[in-house]
């Protein structure tokens, strides 16, 4: 990660979002030691890829910043504070890089403090995608331990929240490098297809385009949904259901989906070689970079 601009947001003030909003320098120090960010993983995040300068899928990012910090119980953030935030960031950006990306966070601030949220947005250029190419990925299945249902059995667990807390996600990732592999699909232990520690699932089975649905306790992905619609205007039948392992297993082809990597395609499951369609991935992976906004 190569970071580029930094912006501080002041979550306590009702000025003008302009007001609000300060440049800083991308390597500053801007958090307390005491801040809940860094102290307890207390607070919630978005990553928003950067093309040529313009944020995709930014709305509906910012509704799924909203909708996590609603689980968080967190104060709902200023929409137009954020949004400037990522836009003007983006702005700065283009002159860098035409591929970045804007994470921007909101914690619940510094527990030695006043009980202010701390908010910031950082531009960097991700190395997810080098040369703009989204690479090929293994993948193993790892069991996540909870039952399909967790998200209404254990809402205090916060499944389908994006929050700081990545430390067991990072854990995925570094047991499947010592399985040969560089990416994860977390199952239910009920047998259910989840998600990746920071990527949706879609599977191609029997023809159609399928994604488990966000009641497994699963962060609607932007990127997925942006897939699906472009899928859709193909003429390409898209479902969003239940999958479980075995189908998973027997898929005609596989895909992980995140913002800062597009859509990789999945080239062996837990050592077994997938099918890769490389038409239909660069092909997506267009239409996800020609995307407006
Ligand atoms: N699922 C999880 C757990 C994630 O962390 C992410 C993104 O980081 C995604 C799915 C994919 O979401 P998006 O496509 O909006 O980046």
């Amino acid at each position: 990660m190569h970071t580029l601009t930094l912006h501080r947001l002041d979550l306590a003030s009702d000025a003008a979002a302009a007001d609000c909003l300060t440049r800083a320098e991308p390597r500053e120090a801007l958090l307390a030691a005491t801040d809940l960010a860094a102290t307890r993983g207390d607070g919630v995040f978005e990553t928003v890829a950067i093309v040529d300068g313009v944020p995709q899928a930014l709305e509906a990012h910012l509704d799924r910043f909203e909708r996590s910090a609603a689980m968080l119980d967190l104060p709902a953030p200023r929409r137009e504070l954020w949004r400037l935030a990522v836009t003007e960031a983006a702005a700065e950006l283009r002159a860098h890089t035409d591929r970045a990306a804007v994470k921007f966070v909101m914690s619940r601030g510094d527990e030695a403090g006043e009980p202010v949220p701390t908010g910031w947005a950082l531009g960097f250029a991700p190395d997810s995608r080098p040369g703009g190419v989204t690479p090929e990925v293994d993948v193993v299945l790892l069991d996540r331990g909870y039952r399909h249902d967790v998200a209404q059995t254990s809402p205090w667990l916060l499944q389908g929240a994006k929050t700081l807390s990545y430390a067991v996600n990072m854990a995925a990732l570094r047991e499947a490098r010592r399985r040969g592999a560089q990416d994860v699909v977390f199952t239910s232990i009920d047998g259910y297809v989840l998600e990746g520690p920071n990527s949706t699932v879609i599977a191609r089975i029997d023809g159609a385009y399928v994604t488990p649905p966000t009641d497994l306790g699963l962060l609607p992905g932007t990127t997925q949904a942006d897939a699906f619609t472009a899928l859709e205007g193909w003429g390409e039948p898209v479902a969003t259901r239940r999958i479980t392992v075995d189908e998973l297993r027997g898929a005609d082809a596989l895909w992980l989906c995140s913002s800062t990597r597009g859509v990789a395609p999945v080239r062996s499951l837990d050592g077994v070689e997938v099918a890769v369609d490389a038409a239909v991935s660069s092909r997506l992976n267009a239409a996800l970079d020609a995307r407006e906004a």
